[in-house]
C-alpha cells in the first residue's frame, strides 16, 4: 500500500527504518521483585514474539502463586518500612527522577514498544512515551500536595496495590497505573499482559536506575492465572484493572466482600457522530483517528460511525479516499500508519466478528492493499449497511474494523450512541457550540470528544459508565483511586 498514484505515474516512499540498535533485548528476563531480578520458584516461562514478523524476542518468566506472594510480600515490606514513611516531596522527587529517565531513554522506549506490541513507531514515539512521562510528571507533582486534592487533610494510601494491564497500550497502561499509585504512597505489584511485557521489564530497569527503594514497584510477567493469583491475593488492598469485560466481571465477583478497593477499566463501543455541518475533512480525519489509530485496539476507539444522512454520501467517499493513502506495514518505519495487529489470537477474533458483519448483512469495504507474508495483519475496513441489531454494532471488535450507521435527528444520534451495554467514550462533530453541549449532557460515556477523538491528557480523567467499569484515571479524579477516601 506504500503507493500513491497520479494519472500512470506511482510515487512509492522509500523505507524510512527507525533503527533497532538502541534496544538491548535480553534472551531472558526473571521476575522483577524487592528490587531485584529473581528466577520464577518453577522455572516456567514463556516467549514473547514480534507481532510484524514473528520473530522471537525474548524468554519471559511466569509468575506462579508463590512468586506472586514473593512480590506482594516485598510491596508490603516497602509500603511498612520506607514508602509510607517518607516525606511526600521526597516520594515527588523519586517520581520526578522517573519521568525525567523515561524522557531521556525514549527512542529506547519507543523501539521496545513498536517491537513487542506491533504498534507504529510514529505512535509509540509521538504518542505513548510522551504520555507515559507526561503522566508520570503530572503525579509527580501531586505527591506532596495531597492534602489540597479535594479528599480531606491528610489523605491516606490504601498500602498494596495489584495491577493488571492489557497489551494495547504496555508502558502507557502501567504509567496510568504505577504513577498514581506511587504519589500516593502506595507500592505495586504490576502484572503486563502475556504478549507484550517487555517495555514493563524496561520500566523496572528504570526504576532501578532511578534508585527507587527496593520493592516500591514490583513486575511480575505471566499470562491469565498470574493475573488472577495477584488479585485473588488476600495480601493486596487495591485492584486496578484495565481489559476485557469478561475478565473484569471475574474480578468483580472475586473481590466483591474482601474490602479490597477496585478500579475496572474494561471495553468499549463508542460512537463517533458526524453531523453533516461539520467540516468534512477535519471530521474524516477524526474518524480515521478513532478506529484505525493503534491498529483500533483501543478500548475509546470510535468504532460505531453515526452519520447524519444528509452527509453520508460526501463523509463516506472522503473516508475511503483518506484511507486508501494510510501504509500499512513494518511498524519501525516512519512512514508506516497502520502496524501488526498483536496477536493471532485477536486476529482470529478480528476475522471472526469481520465475516459476522457480513453474513448478517452489512457490505464489507476494504482498502486495496498488500499484506507482509509474515505477522499478524487486518487491512483497514468499513462496513456499511450496519444496523443496531448486527452484532459488528455492538461488539467490541477491537481491530481496525469500522462500522457504519446513520441518523436524521440530533436525537436519533443519542438513541443510537447510547443503545450498547458499554460507555466508555464518545465523539461529536458539528459546527454548532450549543450542540455539543447538549449532545455531550445526553451521550452516556465517561469521556466525550468535540471535534476531535482519542486526545489523551494526564489532568484528564478517564473511566467509563455501564460495562466500560467504574472509576476514574488521570487527572485529579485519578489520585482518588489510591486514596483511604
Ligand atoms: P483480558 O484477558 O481481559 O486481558 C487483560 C489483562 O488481564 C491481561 O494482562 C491478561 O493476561 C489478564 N488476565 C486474563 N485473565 C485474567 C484473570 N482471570 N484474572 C486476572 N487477570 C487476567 O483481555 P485480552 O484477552 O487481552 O483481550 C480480549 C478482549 O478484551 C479484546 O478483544 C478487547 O475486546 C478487550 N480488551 C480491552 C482492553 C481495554 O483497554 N479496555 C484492552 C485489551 C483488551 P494475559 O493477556 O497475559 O493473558
Ligand atoms: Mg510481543
Amino acid at each position: 500500500m506504500a503507493v500513491a498514484e497520479m494519472g500512470s505515474k506511482k510515487f512509492d516512499y522509500a523505507p524510512a527504518p527507525e533503527s533497532r540498535a538502541i534496544v538491548d533485548i535480553q534472551p531472558s528476563y526473571g521476575l522483577f521483585i524487592g528490587g531485584q531480578w529473581v528466577d520464577p520458584t518453577d522455572g516456567h516461562a514463556f516467549k514473547t514474539i514480534s507481532p510484524s514478523s514473528e520473530e522471537v524476542l525474548a524468554e519471559v518468566s511466569e509468575a506462579g502463586p508463590g512468586d506472586v506472594d514473593r512480590a506482594v510480600k516485598a510491596a508490603r515490606k516497602a509500603y511498612d518500612t520506607v514508602w509510607s514513611k517518607l516525606p511526600a516531596r521526597e516520594r515527588g522527587k523519586y517520581l520526578f527522577r522517573i519521568a525525567r529517565i523515561l524522557q531521556e531513554r525514549a527512542r529506547e522506549l519507543a523501539v521496545l514498544e513498536s517491537l513487542d506490541n506491533g504498534k507504529p513507531i510514529r505512535e509509540s514515539r509521538d504518542v505513548d512515551v510522551p504520555l507515559v512521562a507526561a503522566w508520570f510528571f503530572h503525579y509527580a507533582g501531586w505527591a506532596d500536595k495531597l492534602d489540597h486534592a479535594g479528599f480531606g487533610s491528610s489523605p491516606k494510601p490504601l498500602g498494596v496495590a495489584g495491577q493488571v494491564i492489557p497489551w494495547n497500550f504496555p508502558l502507557l497502561m502501567l504509567a496510568w497505573k504505577v504513577a498514581p499509585a506511587l504519589a500516593c504512597g502506595n507500592t505495586v505489584v504490576l502484572k503486563p499482559a502475556e504478549t507484550t511485557p517487555l517495555t514493563a521489564l524496561l520500566f523496572a530497569e528504570i526504576c532501578q536506575q532511578a534508585d527507587l527503594p527496593p520493592g516500591v514497584v514490583n513486575i511480575v510477567t505471566g499470562a491469565g492465572d498470574t493475573g488472577r493469583s495477584l488479585v485473588e491475593h488476600p495480601g493486596i488492598d487495591k485492584v486496578a484493572f484495565t481489559g476485557s469485560t469478561e475478565v473484569g466481571k471475574m474480578i468483580a465477583r472475586s473481590t466483591a466482600g474482601t474490602g479490597k478497593k477496585v478500579t475496572l477499566e474494561l471495553g468499549g463501543k463508542a460512537a463517533n457522530i458526524v453531523f453533516d455541518d461539520a467540516p468534512v475533512d477535519q471530521a474524516v480525519e477524526g474518524i480515521v483517528n478513532g478506529i484505525f489509530f493503534n491498529q483500533g485496539h483501543v478500548c475509546c476507539a470510535g468504532s460505531r460511525l453515526l452519520v447524519q444522512e444528509s452527509a453520508f454520501d460526501e463523509v463516506l467517499e472522503s473516508l475511503k479516499r483518506r484511507l486508501s493513502t494510510l501504509r500499512l506495514g513494518d511498524p519501525l518505519d516512519k512512514n508506516t500508519d497502520i502496524g501488526a495487529i498483536n496477536s493471532l489470537e485477536q486476529l482470529t477474533r478480528i476475522r471472526e466478528l469481520s465475516e459476522v458483519g457480513e453474513s448478517e448483512g452489512a457490505a464489507r469495504w476494504t482498502v486495496a492493499c498488500e499484506l507482509p507474508d509474515k505477522g499478524f495483519w487486518f487491512p483497514p475496513t468499513v462496513f456499511t449497511g450496519v444496523s443496531q441489531a448486527h452484532r459488528i454494532a455492538r461488539e467490541e471488535i477491537f481491530g481496525p474494523v469500522l462500522s457504519v450507521l446513520t441518523f436524521r435527528t440530533p436525537q436519533e444520534a443519542v438513541e443510537k450512541a447510547n443503545n450498547t451495554p458499554y460507555g466508555l467514550s464518545a465523539g461529536v462533530w458539528t459546527d454548532k457550540g450549543s450542540r455539543i453541549l447538549w449532545m455531550a449532557d445526553k451521550l452516556r460515556a465517561g469521556v466525550v470528544w468535540a471535534n476531535t477523538f482519542n486526545r489523551f491528557d494526564p489532568t484528564s480523567p478517564f473511566g467509563g459508565y455501564k460495562e466500560s467499569g467504574y472509576g476514574r484515571e488521570g487527572g485529579r479524579h485519578g489520585l482518588e483511586a489510591y486514596l483511604d477516601v
